[in-house]
């Protein structure tokens, strides 16, 4: 039995109620005392010198289903205190793995050079990658890995048949511990898929109280449409909703977040469960083959490429592509990561100046780019408004996500360029919109990031600093916290956390990975 105090601290207790100086004991992995007063029994002393200490944060939207596998430390999460991550968003999931989908993630193994993990289903999928984390994960279904799996790259409508197989899948990576289902409507398969059939094949998730995740259909001009229909999913399939990264892409779009929430209000007055959250930057980051029609896509990236060979289609594609992106800017959009061997002086660099640079329409360079690389590279894109940030984040139902994967500065995740959002999020919303221009107090933005997670995901035991509750900690200094990471140098750690511990072990400290791994993957029916 291992028992710490960490004393002289400034405790913000995760529930929203105003700090206090005092102590915080450790038992093991749990919390045994807080309070003003010393603690009867110490144990080993730890001072913090006024610092703050915080509940770990609860990262409500990630990708690091697979990172983990390749380094386990969770870095870019870490250390900015993150110390549970909702894996499994935007319809694309580790697990469960069904047909071809095997193979398609064994790919990822490949290229990242390391053994393939046996798993198939969530069962094995949360055995093996627990194995050796740093950080906790819940893990959602994707509908995207599912219904590939079980149905392969069509376009074409689920039968009766490939819809009963797809809700046995669901019921069994619920009893095996998934939180729920996620779909990312925007992205083959999701956008080939009727409500009817998400409404479907959500529903066995609500005799397992579970969650359903939405990445919308549409984020920008049909964006209010695609807030209605995630409502509908949640309403018909009874189960809460979690709108995933909410916001409003393209100038002609911005304002209609007021549109959004009052819709999201009407909805939680009419009694329904909803939540939703946001990464704090205007610029989002995805495949660069967004850009392209929903058509264009069909059947994945080889079918793609051969549609950018037939010039009649290839035409069409410039058309529909140069009268949706002109009126959203070329300006805005920067390449991301290229693939290996890809001329990596693109990166960071906007569609705009390229075009300038090499004397051709812009749409023309995407397509290039998109056929150098077998579709195989990520952009971001600066299409947000900062009073649609300002007006989501201070909704009391907005959480916070990281949108990312695990990276790290060092190791096999450190290559390519990642949305500065995988290493700066929590720390971002604690500097730029909490001390600098306080549009909450620093207990409100814990409570966002800490207390009022759990409460959204059911967590009986994570989320607070309480005797019972899991020892899941940061220590922090509210004055210097800061993101480090941009978007030209995004491998930097954040500033200002002095200590992060996950199920009582200490995981970071002077900057620095402990290389301790008490993470662990949550059985869901075991958490609430
Ligand atoms: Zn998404």
């Amino acid at each position: 039995m291992e028992r710490f105090t960490i004393r002289n601290c400034r405790v913000v207790d995760g529930t929203g109620r105003p700090a206090f100086n005092g102590y915080v004991t450790v038992l093991d992995n749990r919390i045994e005392y807080v309070g003003t007063t010393p603690p009867a029994l110490l144990g080993r002393k730890i001072e913090a010198d006024g610092l703050t200490i915080t509940p770990g944060f609860i990262d409500m939207h990630s990708h690091s289903d697979l990172t983990l596998f390749a380094d386990g430390r969770a870095v870019s999460k870490i250390s900015q205190g993150i110390t549970l991550e909702i894996v499994g968003q935007c319809g694309i999931s580790g697990a469960p793995l069904y047909g071809h989908m095997e193979d398609e993630i064994g790919k990822f193994f490949d290229r990242h050079h390391i053994i393939r993990r046996p798993y198939t289903g969530m069962k094995d999928y949360l055995r093996e990658v627990e194995r050796h984390i740093a950080v906790n994960i819940l893990a959602l279904i994707g509908h995207g890995t599912l219904r590939r799996g079980v149905m392969g790259e069509e376009d074409a409508p689920a039968t009766l048949t490939q819809i009963q197989t797809m809700q046995e899948a669901v019921d069994l990576a619920m009893q095996a511990g998934a939180i729920g289902l996620s779909t990312g409507l925007i992205y083959p398969p999701g956008c080939y898929t009727t409500t009817e059939e998400i409404v479907e094949v959500t529903r066995p998730i609500a005799k397992h109280r579970g969650l359903y995740f939405s990445h919308l259909r549409n984020e920008g001009d049909a964006l209010v449409e695609a807030v209605d229909e995630a409502l509908r999913i949640g309403k018909e399939a009874r189960v809460g909703v979690q709108l995933s990264h909410h916001k409003a892409m393209g100038p002609h779009n911005w304002g209609k977040t007021r549109i959004t929430l009052d819709h999201i209000d009407q909805a939680i007055v009419a009694g329904q469960d909803v939540y939703m959250d946001q990464y704090p930057y205007v610029a989002s980051a995805t495949s660069l083959t967004a850009l392209l029609p929903d058509w264009a896509l069909i059947g994945g990236s080889e079918k793609a490429l051969e549609r950018l060979k037939n010039t009649a289609l290839l035409t069409r594609i410039i058309h529909e592509t140069e009268r949706k992106e002109s009126r959203f800017g070329w300006d805005r959009t920067r390449i991301g990561t290229v693939r290996e061997g890809q001329d990596r002086g693109l990166q960071g660099r906007s569609l705009a100046r390229i075009a300038e640079d090499w004397g051709m329409p812009p749409v023309k360079v995407l397509i290039k780019i998109l056929q150098d690389n077998e579709m195989q590279v990520s952009m971001i894109r600066f299409g947000m408004g900062e009073e649609d940030l300002e007006r989501v984040f201070r909704h009391p139902r907005t959480l916070i996500g990281t949108d990312g994967g695990g990276s790290a500065p060092d190791g096999p995740l450190s290559q390519g360029n990642p949305h500065p959002r995988t290493y700066g999020t929590f720390p971002r919303v604690l500097s730029k919109f909490t001390r600098d221009k306080h549009w909450v107090s620093l207990e409100e933005a814990v409570h966002k990031m800490t207390g009022l997670a759990a409460h959204r995901l059911g967590l009986k035991h994570r989320g607070r600093i309480a005797p019972g509750f899991m020892a899941d900690l940061v220590v922090l200094d509210p004055d210097r916290i800061d993101d480090v990471a941009t978007f030209e140098n995004p491998h930097q750690t954040a500033q200002g956390i002095s200590q992060v511990y996950v199920n009582g072990s200490l995981v970071w400290q002077h900057n620095r990975h402990t290389g301790q791994m008490p993470g662990r993957a949550l059985r869901y029916y075991e958490e609430r």
